[in-house]
């Protein structure tokens, strides 16, 4: 068993924006020595990069007094920080930049609207008054208006733009705000807005346009920052659900857009850190609790414990936002799945059949970049969609990296390039299900590695045969490594924890294709320096049906009532007997070992959901009815379900409400963790996979492993679900591990 050790936590920061030659890291190596820190700091191609070890406390009030202690001449535009490992650092360092980073090209994220050009949009004194897309050196556009690199106005999607003598002028005076802000533009000489709808309208009566047809609960097609976003009146639900039906998007959650953090509040309940990350230069769309007022149509989030709610982050959105001040739904601008809509034709053609009115720009998108998704869990910023704000910043990892192009899954797919010591994640793809999204897979993959000039000498993959990105890899003609699903979730946590082995990787999800050939998904591995090793799993259970069991939740409680109780203790309803047959027969029912196929079963039995409309909405479903204060669990040992199963049929049939189900479901899964971590006495344990998006889930077990003296590692800067998986099979690639 592990002891409990001292708190030390080391905190890895990489900053964006003018940080070099400003006198930054000598301010950062005194205020370190001040503070009794150890670590280092850097120069790199990305910025400043430094890492500082401690107690939380102390690693707190470091960064309140970076903040605020920094050199003046300093521009910080992106700040990404992420909790590591403690590597044991003695002594605080300057170290020179070639030894961390090696040499990359440096391209900054997307950044939102800053106060100076906010207030200039608000000035009627001002040239820029009302303009949509004012900017300067300290925001606007990057990553999405990006060709080439350097990163020069003429290798831009700006290039067609001939600047006026005044806006000339400010970019060439290095006094000037806007001096080498490569898309600084005016109402003279920059991009211009349209509306096109009954009639077409240009400049200021676009917007009016646009709040006229939302108003009337009319759906509008706005081409944003890094895409297409689709836009209605959440307070309408007739409006919210004619969005849906011609979306083809039936009940996932759709995001919100809210004018001010004022209005926010009123809707849902806002930490520090909430706050901190909704008015981050990255402005992601963040998970937050809503507070049960009134006045969101229900149709606008049913399925999720939470709202996924963002501000405005360009000037267009605020000129939008202030003439709409009320929560609007904004989602990606696709039909279902396909990839978002970047280019004007491509959009009018594609959502022609959705939007009423388009609100559209002159100014190309040179990559789509959907809005990011993030929340925070333990008290930290976590990824759960990364790609506006984020991409293309890389993960540092402390290590060299062989020259390795990782092509990650199936399902939320990202792509990602091993660069020196960092790795390059791409920005979200999307599930590769159709053509679109296999195109758009193909271009992210040419996209990244003609930008870093990077020539892959091995591809990593996975291990499933039949997905898109492995046939890819397959026929790329380079080596390949195909990465078993799960430990690629594993080492990505590992990864971007700075962890080394030995450690204990837990990943669960929904599927993944196991070194056996069955469905794996609930899975325990000791990871020691290159070896895996499989040291617990969920007892295996049929899937009756095989991929219709991922959408009917329903098959996956049949086969488990029927394996625990007999077949009797299956309920009756269409295709009973079907699924029975197969179950008896073993036909057209793989094996699995899948924690989420167990959520789907157990918010089935509880009558929280029959069926998924998107993939892992029944476990949403159960998490939103959990009873946090409640303490009870089910029992749970060696991965055995069929003592909850017979549980859950138990208080389900003695009126037990589903809150206390879930509750003793949850804690059941918590307790079985700890009680492998226990066994396997390794002190440090990384949580990982898609059934990890659940936040009381990893709190709980997080808390339970620490107060017991282990230490745990979940997700901060790659996302917990598939679309983290790329890191991984880049590391596993790289190290030679597997197997
Ligand atoms: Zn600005
Ligand atoms: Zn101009
Ligand atoms: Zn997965």
């Amino acid at each position: 068993m592990p002891v409990a050790e001292s708190n030390t936590v080391r905190l890895h920061v990489t900053l964006g924006g003018a940080v070099q030659g400003v006198g930054f890291r000598p301010f950062v190596y005194r205020l370190a020595v001040e503070m009794g820190l150890s670590g280092w700091v850097c120069n790199s191609s990305a910025g400043l990069i430094l890492e500082v070890e401690g107690s939380q406390d102390q690693l707190d009030r470091f960064l309140d007094r970076l903040d605020a202690e920094k050199p003046s001449a300093a521009i910080v535009l992106t700040r990404e920080t992420a909790y590591l490992a403690p590597a044991g650092w003695s002594g605080f360092e300057i170290r020179t930049s070639d030894q961390e980073t090696g040499k990359t090209a440096s391209v900054l994220p997307d950044l939102a609207t800053c106060p100076a050009c906010l207030a200039e949009l608000r000035d009627p004194a001002n040239r820029r008054y009302g303009y949509a897309f004012t900017n300067c050196t300290h925001c606007g556009p990057r990553y999405t208006i990006v060709e080439d690199i350097p990163y020069d106005r003429p290798r831009t999607t700006m290039r067609a733009f001939t600047m006026c003598p005044e806006c000339a002028r400010e970019y060439t005076d290095p006094q000037d705000r806007r001096f080498h802000a490569q898309p600084n533009a005016c109402p003279r000489c920059g991009p211009r807005l349209l509306a096109e709808g009954n009639g077409a309208a240009v400049g200021r009566p676009a917007i009016e346009q646009a709040t006229e047809a939302i108003l009337t609960g009319g759906i509008v097609a706005l081409k944003g920052i890094g895409g297409f976003q689709l836009l209605v009146d959440a307070r309408q639900p007739d409006a919210v659900s004619r969005l849906r039906t011609r979306k083809r998007r039936e009940e996932k959650p759709f995001a919100l857009m809210m004018a001010s953090l004022e209005m926010v509040r009123q809707y849902c309940h806002v930490s520090a850190a909430e706050e901190r990350l909704l008015t981050s230069s990255a402005a992601p769309i963040v998970l937050l609790r809503p507070n049960g007022k009134p006045g969101i149509a229900p149709n606008v989030a049913a399925s999720s414990p939470y709202l996924g709610v963002m501000l405005p982050y360009s000037p267009l959105h605020h000129l939008l936002m202030k003439a709409c001040p009320f929560p609007v739904v904004a989602t990606s601008g696709n039909l279902s799945d396909e990839p978002i809509a970047i280019d004007n034709d491509d959009a009018r053609v594609r959502l022609g059949g959705i939007a009423d009115l388009f609100l559209v720009h002159d100014r190309p998108i040179a990559r789509p970049c959907d809005d990011s998704v993030a929340r925070v869990v333990r008290g930290r910023a976590s990824v759960m969609r990364r790609a506006r704000g984020f991409a293309p910043l890389s993960v540092f990892l402390g290590f060299d990296l062989p020259p390795v192009l990782a092509v990650g899954g199936h399902l939320k797919n990202t792509v990602a390039i091993a660069l020196g010591r960092q790795v390059f994640l791409s920005q979200h793809v999307g599930d590769l299900d159709t053509l679109e999204a296999r195109q758009a897979f193909e271009w992210a993959i040419a996209d990244l590695c003609r930008l870093y000039r990077f020539e892959p000498k091995l591809v990593a993959c996975d291990l499933h045969p039949d997905y898109a990105s492995t046939r890819w890899a397959l026929g790329s003609g380079l080596p390949v490594v195909q990465v078993q699903h799960h430990q690629a979730h594993a080492a990505a946590c590992a990864a971007e924890n700075g962890l080394r082995g030995p450690y204990l990787g837990v990943a669960w999800d929904g599927t993944g294709y196991g070194t056996d050939g069955t469905v794996w998904g609930g899975e325990f591995f000791r990871v020691d320096g290159t070896k895996f090793e499989r040291i617990a799993h969920l007892r295996p259970f049929r899937l009756p049906g095989g991929e219709a069991a991922v959408r009917e939740g329903w098959r996956s409680a049949a086969s488990l009532l029927a394996a625990a109780l007999g077949p009797q203790a299956v309920p009756e309803r269409p295709q009973r007997s079907v699924v029975l047959q197969m179950l008896a027969r073993g036909l057209n029912a793989p094996w699995t070992t899948s924690v989420g196929r167990l959520f789907d079963a157990v918010a089935s039995m509880t009558g929280v959901a029959e069926e998924s409309r998107f993939e892992g909405q029944a476990a949403m479903l159960l998490e939103r009815q959990i009873d946090e204060v409640n303490d009870d669990a089910y029992p749970l040992t060696d991965g055995d379900w069929a003592p909850i199963i017979e549980a859950v049929r138990c208080d389900v049939s003695r009126g037990e409400s589903a809150s206390h189900v879930s509750a003793r479901f949850h804690n059941a899964l918590a307790n079985w963790i700890v009680s492998v971590a226990g066994q396997a006495g390794i002190p440090q344990v990384a949580l990982s996979g898609g059934v990890f998006q659940n936040r009381y889930l990893v709190e709980r077990t997080a808390a339970l492993l620490e107060a017991r003296g282990f230490q745990v590692y979940t997700h901060q800067r790659v996302p917990p679900n598939d679309g983290g998986i790329a890191l991984g099979q880049a590391v596993v690639a790289a190290l030679g591990q597997g197997g």
